[in-house]
């Protein structure tokens, strides 16, 4: 088992990605911490409910894992919001959601996770987007927060690497999750005729369900990826962004 005494920390564990995410840790023997605005759904190791744009329990986080579980291994920056529209008719509310979540709260756990995880080592995935990598049209906000989580991821690997902490960041193209799902019904599409549309744009011939992106975590979090260390991996099934 890949995961055997081990403990990990993953946000956004109720999503598509994150239940996915947690069950696969959990088979292979890890011991994971849920968070997530209501994980009373998701079998679990330990439960954190709460708001990421909450930055006292950012901060918190990571050290209440650990007193809850006696260690903190991994780390998985899976939660994400995606704000939609051009710039114009970007909101500071939307400003301030897409740079909370899927910025600011990565960079307050990690920042909090690191000091921990310098006694024994480390493993931190973050999920960007391969749109943090090349921009796509008309998502201005949520492609600049995942341009700059892919940066974060970086730059943080490059730092802590002396210290045994690997940071590395996942980077999907289209997956069948509820974020997905959710914009196509906002635009008043029939979310499933809408993804075997889309299934028809990619190369190996369908978006990828979350556990084509959590076999990617996993790897990242893994002995396997022992000399893997500030990689931005893009799972996109043959479909480049552009
Ligand atoms: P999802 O919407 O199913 O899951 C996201 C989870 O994050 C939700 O459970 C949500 O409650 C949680 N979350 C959002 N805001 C929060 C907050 N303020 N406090 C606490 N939790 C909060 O989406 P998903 O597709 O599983 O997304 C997982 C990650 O993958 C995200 O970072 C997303 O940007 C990224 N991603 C998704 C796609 C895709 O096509 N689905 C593509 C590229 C990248």
């Amino acid at each position: 088992m890949r995961f055997d005494g081990k403990t990990a920390l993953v946000t956004g564990a109720a999503g598509g990605i994150g239940k996915a995410l947690v069950a696969t840790l959990r088979a292979e023997g890890a011991r994971v911490a849920v968070t997530d605005r209501d994980t009373s759904g998701i079998e679990a190791d330990a439960h954190f409910d709460g708001d990421l744009l909450d930055k006292a329990f950012c901060d918190a986080l990571p050290g209440q894992v650990t007193e809850a579980l006696g260690s903190l291994d991994i780390l998985c920056n899976n939660a994400g919001v995606i704000t939609r529209g051009d710039i114009t008719q970007a909101t500071d509310a939307d400003y301030a959601l897409t740079m909370g979540v899927n910025v600011e709260a990565p960079f307050r756990l990690c920042r909090a996770a690191i000091p921990i995880m310098a006694h024994t080592g480390g493993a931190i995935v973050n999920t960007a987007s391969c749109w943090g990598l090349s921009p796509g049209p008309s998502h201005p906000l949520y492609i600049m927060s995942k341009a700059a989580i892919a940066s974060l991821t970086q730059c943080l690997a490059r730092d802590h690497a002396p210290q045994g902490i690997r940071v590395n960041a996942v980077c999907p193209n289209e997956v069948n999750t509820p974020m997905l799902r959710t914009g196509f019904a906002i635009r008043g599409l029939d979310p499933d005729k809408a993804v075997e549309a889309l299934n028809d744009s990619v190369p190996l011939g369908r978006i990828a369900e979350p556990e084509d992106i959590v076999d990617v975590i996993t790897f990242l979090a893994s002995d396997a990826a022992r000399y893997v260390c500030g990689a931005l991996i893009e799972v996109n099934g043959g479909k480049p962004v552009g």
